[in-house]
């Protein structure tokens, strides 16, 4: 499967999804947005006001992997759906994201931790050993 910006347009409108859906409400894409946090939880907390997603101009560039929105938590086994946004620039760019955040645990946790919904792949475990990445 080619996991290229082409394909996933396509894939997209097929699924229903309005191209004019990002960036949404929760996201931004400016790397220096002062509300944006990284590293993880020890502790609950609530979801961070917004995430990092990459602009249309990054996507277009690749997908390194392909886009998945569902995500279990090994340790309590609860389900977590990521926006589109997030899942599209995760695809893309899977080394700027170091934690996934729980739902049930309310904390954000190391990728080791989960695994992707229905293939059970372990997140991270497949994203390309490239120097390439910027
Ligand atoms: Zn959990």
């Amino acid at each position: 499967m080619n996991w290229n910006w082409k394909f996933w347009q396509k894939r997209k409108a097929n699924l229903g999804v309005r191209a004019d859906s990002r960036p949404e409400p929760n996201t931004t894409t400016d790397r220096n947005d002062p509300r944006l946090h990284y590293g993880y939880d020890t502790k609950p907390t609530p979801q961070h006001d917004i995430y990092y997603v990459l602009s249309e101009e990054e996507l277009k560039k690749r997908f390194v992997l392909p886009v998945r929105q569902v995500y279990i938590h090994k340790t309590c086994g609860t389900k977590t759906k990521m926006s589109l946004d997030l899942a599209e620039s995760y695809a893309a760019a899977p080394h700027r994201y170091g934690s996934s955040y729980c739902l049930h645990c309310q904390m954000h946790r190391p990728h080791a931790e989960f695994v992707w919904d229905r293939s059970l792949i372990p997140m991270g475990s497949d994203v390309p050993k490239s120097s390439d990445f910027s």
